[in-house]
């Protein structure tokens, strides 16, 4: 396995936090793991549970090809090791929501080993080691009916593929392990294989969190269970490091347990202490034959395999020449991807485009609740926009209004369609969009004055009714001709273009 050298870490009073995930990602199969029954969220209760699901006698598990190939494209985006031969084991235990009694998943030999994520935490690149992924069932829910006093099972959800992602213990921070969280969450959204909905529980992560004094061998953890935000999780850790702190200050040692947090309170809670392995009595599952993949069907995998968002960022930087932050920022997903490579080549103002989608565009999106998907204004009509800033028919604030127009007034769009490298873009599009703009910038009498005679007679008026700060500036005072450029700018009503305001004025003070 690799080695990562971890530099000094941040130490929370004199204290080293420790962390390491568990994440399980529900695959996006149609059917179960090992039944045809669907997995669809939210139906009534108990109508997508079938004889194997419900664990009826004489039945038997059929493995879902689907969700190994899901398994596969995992462990290729992260550089693993996909085992050709890899087998199911029984966890045996009792729970009213688990019908068999035990649960079918991987032990001794998962079906991904190592493998790492990294990711950026502000300036600094972190990479996390993985221990492994293994495929595994989810089980049912139980309902528990308050209002009538009553408990009731619902075994729709028995049977979901999982895959569980497990990391070393390589995190020294809660920020580092947000940040871990969501670059995963991006990563298996990013390839397809789970939708990442983390209020439907299809993305929840396994906080294990342990607090030492540096140089002394690791402390023993406490288990976070089913953190489905990325705020809970912060909130979780850092009360959890506060808690262990306390509780070795006082002279108390840390008892390895299970624990749940509690949002509303903003604490967490000791729900059962841990079970070893032992407990669970893992035996290779008889009903299952060895799980075996063969090269060529991981070489098929890897031929659908998504440019993945790292690979993509450095291609970004690369071809538009933009800085390592603007390219990690509009890969956050395929769609914003999508977007600027189509504003940015039917433009030609990459740089630009960045900074738009990064500004204007995404401020909208916030405030909208909105994804890039349903942004009114389509990435060629930015792009459009763009391209009348460049010949200088109209200033950057003059655009932010037309760009605002557009926006208001335009219905909600379809989805954007990625664009491969190299694929010519929606020229028609992009001319449409530029008649549409060319009419709002009319309409609204937004041009930009290219008129040097015109600019010039604002400028002399604008110089004569302000002769002190003529003055000024002749006598030194270089605040005075931003004084001057803004009254200019404003007496043309913003038409003017700022960069001949200052080359015009300046001429004319000299
Ligand atoms: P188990 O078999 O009990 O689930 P594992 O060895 O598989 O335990 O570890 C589960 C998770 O806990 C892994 O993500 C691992 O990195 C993490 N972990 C192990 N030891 C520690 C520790 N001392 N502090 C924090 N995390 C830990
Ligand atoms: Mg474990």
């Amino acid at each position: 396995m690799n080695t990562v050298k971890k530099e000094a870490s941040l130490l929370v009073q004199g204290y080293e936090v420790v962390i390491g995930f568990e994440t399980h990602a529900q695959l996006a199969t149609k059917s179960k793991i090992f039944s045809r029954a669907p997995i669809a969220f939210g139906a009534e209760p108990n109508t997508q549970a079938c004889a194997v699901d419900l664990a009826l006698p004489g039945t038997l598990p059929v493995m879902n090809r689907e969700a190994v190939a899901h398994a596969i494209r995992l462990g290729l985006a992260l550089g693993s090791h996909i085992a050709e031969h890899s087998v199911f084991a029984r966890k045996n235990y009792f729970y009213p929501d688990l019908p068999k009694g035990y649960q079918i998943s991987q032990f001794e030999i998962p079906v991904v080993q190592g493998g790492e994520v990294s990711f950026f935490l502000g300036e600094e690149k972190k990479t996390v080691r993985l221990v492994r992924a293994h495929l595994e069932e989810d089980a049912g829910k139980s309902l528990h009916e308050d209002f009538v006093g009553q408990s009731g099972i619902d075994l729709n959800r028995a049977g979901t593929p999982l895959l569980e992602i497990v990391t070393e213990p390589d995190m020294r921070s809660s920020a580092e392990a947000v940040a871990y969280a969501k670059e995963l969450h991006k990563i298996v959204t990013w390839i397809g294989i789970c939708d990442g909905n983390m209020q439907e529980g299809s993305f929840r992560c396994d906080a294990n969190v342990s607090v030492r004094k540096p140089g002394e061998p690791l402390g023993t953890r406490r288990e976070i269970k089913n953190l489905n935000s990325f705020k809970f999780m912060q909130q979780a850790i850092d009360y959890e490091v506060r808690w262990q702190i306390e509780q070795i200050g006082d002279g108390h040692s840390i008892q390895q347990a299970t624990v749940l947090f509690d949002p509303d309170t903003g604490e967490t809670r000791a729900m059962r202490t841990k079970e070893d392995a032992a407990d669970y009595r893992y035996f290779p599952d008889p009903d299952l034959p060895p799980l075996v993949i063969a090269q060529e069907w991981v070489e098929e995998v890897k031929a659908t395999m998504p440019e993945l968002p790292r690979q993509m960022a450095e291609r970004f930087v690369r071809e538009y020449t933009l800085p390592e932050y603007d390219s990690t920022t509009l890969t956050q997903s395929p769609a914003m991807a999508a977007y600027f490579e189509i504003a940015a080549k039917a433009s030609g103002q990459a740089k630009m485009a960045s900074n738009w989608i990064m500004g204007e565009v995404s401020r909208r999106l916030n405030a909208e609740d909105r994804e890039i998907e349903n942004a009114p204004v389509s990435a060629e009509q930015l792009a459009a926009l763009l391209q009348r800033i460049a010949d200088g028919t109209v200033s950057n604030n003059a655009a932010k209004q037309v760009f605002e127009l557009m926006w208001s007034e335009s219905a909600p769009r379809g989805p954007v369609v990625h664009v491969a490298s190299g694929d010519a873009v929606g020229q028609g599009a992009v001319v449409s969009g530029v008649a549409q703009i060319d009419a709002i910038i009319e309409a609204k009498g937004l041009k930009q004055m290219n008129d040097s005679g015109a600019l010039e007679a604002i400028i002399d008026e604008v110089m004569a009714a302000n002769t002190p700060m003529v003055e000024q500036f002749r006598a030194g005072k270089d605040k005075a001709f931003n004084a001057l450029v803004g009254m200019v700018m404003k007496a043309s009503k913003g038409k003017a273009n700022p960069q001949q305001v200052n080359d015009v004025l300046r001429q004319k003070l000299q």
